[in-house]
């Protein structure tokens, strides 16, 4: 049945399509595979779990199998390009190669070039860019997920300066773009003479409602009662555990997310069956993955004793793939969650609340939720296979506000999407490479260049050429290029930058800091504050309790070398905050337990790790600038590069390498009188396992790593 809907695909692709349990394409599946095997570009507009992804994996095998080349699979988080990845090497069957590159973005990964597919995140495909991979060229299909995130001020520039360069790199590319239902999908099409397929099926019917007083009205008239007790989000979660479905609630912040999961564990618990032992278990794994566990985790385990979760960015990457397959496998009955679920990996669930409309915005205050946002959320609501249908309920205090809800909402449309590469430090940071990797030798044919781009297929590129100019000025007076006889040409220093992946500003402060430390070297602050300080670094925000970091200022302010603000600035504040995060960092690399750190500073585990990441590709581009400028201090960089991915002393360096070895499992060996690797030969095995947080597993671990056992 499957072979006759759409003529001319790949028998092995249909048999592997038809081993998953597909058993007919999707509505808009059969509209786009047609334009997508004739090689047209398509933008593909359909809500979420509506086979999207399917089409473009069909698109690419069949592609590779008729032509050869490479297809490149962009995605905006590393998540998602796991979940694609796993997804598309289903195809290995067929004879195709799959590799994923998601993390350092200062290098050229050439294991890549073994690859036909490669999934990648957009920052990875922007710095293979850079790099100059070769195997860039070979790439003759391009995948675009949620290519509505142009509108994004963070990604949404690279993911242009990508697709436009990628179109220029390899002119026949074809290119498939999936996006969210968005409102003007059309100019995405137009931007990039793609066919448009847009369509609002879903696999799942949706039916979107708000709730009053006990009682929910869905927007196709249907009334529900529920109840009002104890409180609404109860009784609404109540009545769909009730019915064996599963809730997902979406809240504005991470605290709500915690606190609402803790306080609906007694409600929850009423609705375990038959999963009480694997909810044992996976509480137990969560408390047993880290090496050290945080108050963050052991909340979530208690919760997940019950049968609910919370989910935020702030939990280890680890922690929430424990509950994303938990709450998938349906072993887990109610899911709370920041937003950013909505935007990442697919969870759906029957009954979707979305409790904040509001959020706090840096600077605005309180603002409303964009319609975009909303609809990424209840969208979430209906589990294919399970649910016949899916609910996406808001809570109305009163009936002005229920109407409000009604209008702005559920009958809205989303927000149109809109290029943000017109600011000057996007600008700064894609010019540059530009040039430094050689695309655009002089000023018009940078021109061309940005007028290839959606910005400019949205507005005019004449308003642009100021903030062009002031770039190019900017780049030619702090040295990252030369202009000479009107060509542009990067210096090793700008090449350097491009290819570190570093903002141009961020590449300019190191520097400075660089040339001002005296001979003899920093102190670690002195490095830590300097990379905090720079774009690159999300600083931590100053809460009133953090008057401490101002207090230590003047203790250390000898060993500070970027410039003090004048007090009470502005830039003031934003120095103070580079100063905190950096002892967040001096505290993590003093193997402060990070327990202690996640109190101190008010963070999780998560952001303890963004942190670390961060500082890593900081002070190893440090390290880097330090090659060019003083030789002498690559040394104690390199050092401090690897206290920052180990979090402990230098003394543990040598013990960090054994793989399941961390810096507490480290520091006990140490204690016990281990103090490198090599001293830990010829030792028998229960003295080693005998050491307290080492216990037999990890005995026979490092003894096998150490070729005194054999491997399994
Ligand atoms: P999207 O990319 O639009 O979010 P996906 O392509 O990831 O959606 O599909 C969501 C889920 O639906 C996947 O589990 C996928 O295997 C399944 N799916 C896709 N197309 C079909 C189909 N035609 N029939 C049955 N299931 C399908």
């Amino acid at each position: 049945m499957l072979k006759n809907e759409v003529r001319g695909i790949d028998q092995r692709i249909l048999g592997i399509l038809e081993e998953d349990g597909i058993e007919s394409f999707y509505p808009p599946q059969r509209e786009a595979l047609p334009l997508c095997l004739e090689g047209k570009h398509l933008v593909l507009s359909v809500p979420t779990a509506a086979g999207k992804s399917l089409v473009a994996y069909v698109g690419i095998v069949q592609k590779l199998l008729r032509e050869g080349g490479k297809a490149l699979y962009i995605v905006p988080l590393k998540a998602l390009a796991r979940e694609k990845y796993e997804e598309l090497s289903r195809f290995k069957k067929v004879g195709l190669k799959v590799g994923i590159s998601t993390g350092d973005l200062t290098r050229s990964d050439p294991r890549l070039a073994r690859y036909d597919i490669i999934v990648c995140t957009s920052e990875k495909a922007d710095s293979l860019i850079r790099h100059q991979a070769s195997w860039l060229w070979k790439v003759n299909i391009l995948v675009v997920d949620e290519i509505h995130l142009l509108n994004d001020p963070g990604r949404g520039p690279t993911l242009e300066v990508v697709i436009s360069r990628m179109r220029r790199i390899n002119p026949d590319l074809q290119i498939i773009a999936l996006s969210a239902t968005i409102r003007n999908a059309e100019d995405i099409a137009n931007w990039l003479d793609a066919e448009l397929v847009k369509s609002d099926w879903r696999p799942v019917k949706l039916k979107e409602g708000v709730y009053y007083r006990g009682i929910i009205e869905f927007s196709d008239g249907s009334i529900k009662s529920v109840g009002t007790k104890p409180d609404p989000i109860q009784a609404l979660v109540r009545d769909c555990l009730e019915d064996g479905g599963q809730v997902l609630i979406f809240v504005n912040t991470r605290k709500s997310s915690q606190s609402l999961a803790l306080k609906l564990r007694d409600l929850v618990k009423n609705y375990i069956e038959n999963e009480r032992e694997k909810l044992e278990k996976i509480a137990d794994d969560i408390l047993s993955l880290s090496e050290e566990p945080t108050s963050m985790d052991e909340d979530l385990s208690r919760c997940v004793k019950e049968g609910v979760a919370f989910h935020h960015a702030g939990l280890s990457s680890e922690s929430r793939k424990i509950v994303e397959n938990s709450f998938r496998e349906r072993i887990i009955k109610c899911l709370v969650a920041t937003p950013t679920l909505a935007a990442g990996v697919n969870i759906p669930a029957r009954r979707v609340i979305i409790r904040d409309l509001w959020r706090y915005e840096v600077g605005l205050g309180m603002q409303p939720i964009p319609v975009l946002e909303y609809k990424q959320q209840a969208g979430r609501a209906g589990r294919p296979k399970y649910d016949t249908e899916g609910e996406a309920i808001t809570i109305a205090k009163d009936k002005e506000q229920r109407r409000r809800i009604i209008s702005n909402y559920i009958l809205a449309e989303p927000e149109p999407i809109y290029s943000k590469l017109g600011v000057e430090p996007t600008l700064r940071f894609h010019i540059l490479s530009s040039i430094a990797c050689g695309f655009t030798p002089d000023m018009e044919s940078l021109m061309d260049f940005f007028s290839s781009t959606f910005y400019a297929y949205q507005s005019d590129i004449e308003l642009l050429s100021d903030s062009i100019d002031r770039t190019i000025k900017f780049l030619s007076e702090n040295d990252f290029i030369e202009i000479y006889d009107g060509r542009l040409k990067a210096t090793l220093f700008g090449v350097k930058t491009t290819k570190l992946y570093l903002d141009p500003l961020t590449a300019l402060q190191l520097r400075r800091v660089i040339e001002r430390i005296p001979f003899g070297g920093g102190s670690e602050i002195s490095y830590l504050q300097a990379i905090c300080y720079t774009p690159d670094m999300r600083s931590l925000y100053m809460r009133e309790s953090d008057t401490w970091v101002e207090e230590n200022l003047e203790q250390i302010k000898k060993y500070i070398f970027t410039e003090i603000p004048p007090l009470y600035s502005s830039d003031y504040e934003i120095f103070l905050s580079s100063l905190k995060t950096a002892y967040l960092l001096n505290d993590w690399i003093e193997e402060v337990p990070e327990k202690k750190i996640c109190d101190k500073y008010g963070v999780g585990p998560g952001d303890i790790r963004n942190i670390v990441e961060t500082a890593e590709w900081l002070v190893h581009s440090m390290r880097e600038l330090a090659r060019i400028y003083r030789f002498d201090l690559t040394k104690e960089l390199n050092d401090l590069v690897l206290r920052i991915r180990y979090g402990c002393r230098k003394e543990l360096l040598n013990l960090v390498q054994l793989k399941g070895i961390g810096r507490v499992r480290a520091r006990a060996l140490y204690n016990a009188g281990f103090h490198t690797v090599n001293s830990l030969r010829g030792v028998p095995l229960e003295r080693i396992a005998s050491i307290p947080s080492i216990g037999k597993k990890i005995a026979v671990s490092i003894k096998r790593q150490l070729g005194e056992l054999k491997e399994r």
